[in-house]
């Protein structure tokens, strides 16, 4: 499990990225972490892309309900605008930002303040997705985390896609994709429960 490091004696910030396939508990593991700095006193505040409206528009929503408010926001650069006080940033889905968020995470770390980060690390077709090669290049703290392949039990690092569409970012649930274990991925559509 992450802990933490010892903020206080820190002067920068710092980002810790949490990726993983879909149904890998990656925003469950975000709201762990924000809602631990809220229980000492820390000023969070989160944002998510304003593409995923998957769920309420206001909130990073996870499978559980275990909810926390969050500002959707259509660039990054609009994660710079914030309260003076605020001492952590949380950010979800951000597999769906610019290539300028690589930047903006570092601006906010000059200000002091810990940066944490979720999302998709690999794209429907296993290729990494979006800024989240740079995201994990400049982190100081990597956590990845995996669902269970549903065909063979083993871990799933992949989403694999059950639907037709081509597109790079299709949003969905499990009506959409299911976690998979490489050697599932890459079998495709000859694994089917039907
Ligand atoms: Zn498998």
């Amino acid at each position: 499990m992450f802990l933490e490091p010892a903020f206080k004696s820190q002067r920068s910030g710092w980002i810790e990225v949490i990726c993983g396939s879909m149904f890998s508990g990656k925003t469950e593991e975000l709201i762990r972490r924000l809602k631990r700095a809220r229980f000492a006193n820390q000023k969070v505040q989160i944002f998510k892309p304003s593409k995923d409206t998957r769920y309420d528009e206001r909130q990073v929503v996870s499978h559980d309900d275990n909810a926390l408010l969050s500002t959707p926001v259509q660039h990054s650069s609009q994660i710079l605008i914030l309260p003076e006080d605020i001492q952590v940033v949380g950010i979800d889905e951000v597999q769906f930002f610019d290539l300028e968020i690589i930047k903006n995470v570092q601006k906010l770390c000059d200000r002091g303040i810990r940066v944490i980060i979720a999302g998709l690390d690999m794209d429907f077709r296993g290729e990494p997705f979006g800024p989240m090669p740079g995201l994990l290049a400049i982190a100081e703290y990597i956590t990845k985390v995996h669902a269970i392949c549903p065909h063979c039990g083993n871990l799933a690092t992949h989403s694999y896609r059950i639907s037709e569409e081509e597109d790079t970012i299709v949003l969905g649930e499990k009506d959409k994709y299911e976690p998979r274990c490489r050697a599932c991925f890459g079998m495709g559509k000859i694994l089917t429960f039907s």
